[in-house]
């Protein structure tokens, strides 16, 4: 039985695999959108409980894709979680203005993500740790 699904928007190979091997350990589930606009569609699809997102994408930007997401009501509730290697200062709040709810640091740690992706989990729905 798995803890969750999670869809990852995300256009390189090896972030997908090294992020989908470590959410594997955990159980939850995790499905692999390659860019925004197949990421829209998988979200409609699927309503998965939490979106990682890449910034940097083809097509459609990570923060186009978020806006996107956020102006439609059936997933405007779904929690997205940018995931960027951008460093510049101010790119986390342009994340968080663009309707992300949180921000995960690439290269990703794998001795911290599953905490952060597990904290994120907990917040978000307090109700689906009680079923
Ligand atoms: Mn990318």
């Amino acid at each position: 039985m798995s803890k969750g699904t999670v869809l990852y928007i995300e256009d390189n190979e090896q972030n997908f695999y090294l992020v989908s091997v470590l959410l594997k350990t955990k159980d939850y589930r995790i499905l692999w959108a390659h860019d925004g606009q197949e990421g829209i569609e998988m979200a409609i699809q699927i309503r998965p409980d939490l979106i990682l997102l890449d910034i940097q994408l083809p097509v459609m930007d990570g923060y186009e894709v978020a806006g996107r997401l956020r102006s439609n009501p059936e997933l405007s509730k779904i929690p997205i979680i940018a995931v960027t290697s951008y460093a510049m200062s101010g790119d986390r709040e342009k994340a968080l203005s663009a309707g992300c709810n949180g921000y995960i640091e690439k290269p990703i740690d794998p001795d911290t993500f599953l905490a952060q992706i597990d904290k994120y989990f907990s917040g978000i729905d307090p109700a689906r740790n009680e079923k």
